[in-house]
């Protein structure tokens, strides 16, 4: 009873043939939305920055993912970018605006853009690692939740 767009990850032809590609752009995208990067509906996440042992919903397994702090570093980039910019532009067409105005908007604007951005960003390089394989999403026996274990989904 699959009714999800999950990609064939299994070989289609003997224990030789190499398993179907994954398609990168789309389990970004569905990372990027905190959705599971093969099914798309289940969630990466239990919480803030917790991810699940396995989908919820098709039981890929994500416990192996080493995104570790990966998102940090991108959502450092990013966010100095973004404040980076827009402080300079500020100064460059309000050079006079006041520092306790200023000292009240950099400090939040990068809290808030860094809060906001880890997720998606966590879920983008989990649906990364799972794309190209890597860290044990490369093991056809670790790849999905083991069936009547009764195991709960998430710890
Ligand atoms: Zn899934």
């Amino acid at each position: 009873m699959q009714t999800t767009t999950a990609t064939q990850d299994t070989p289609q032809e003997g224990h030789d043939a190499e398993p179907a590609p994954r398609p990168l752009a789309e389990a970004m995208k569905r990372g990027l939305r905190l959705r599971c990067p093969a099914c798309g509906i289940g969630k990466i996440f239990y919480a803030y920055l917790k991810v699940n042992d396995y989908c919820p919903h098709c039981g890929a397994a994500f416990h192996h993912h080493r995104a570790d702090d990966a998102p940090p570093y991108v959502t450092i980039v990013i966010v100095a970018h973004v404040v980076g910019t827009l402080m300079v532009i500020n100064e460059t067409f309000w050079p006079d605006s006041p520092v306790w105005l200023q000292m009240m908007i950099w400090p939040v604007l990068t809290i808030v853009l860094s809060l906001a951005l880890l997720p998606p960003i966590k879920g983008a390089l989990i649906a990364y690692q799972w794309a190209f394989r890597m860290h044990g999403f490369e093991n056809p026996a670790t790849e999905k939740r083991p069936i009547e274990t009764g195991e709960p989904l998430t710890p």
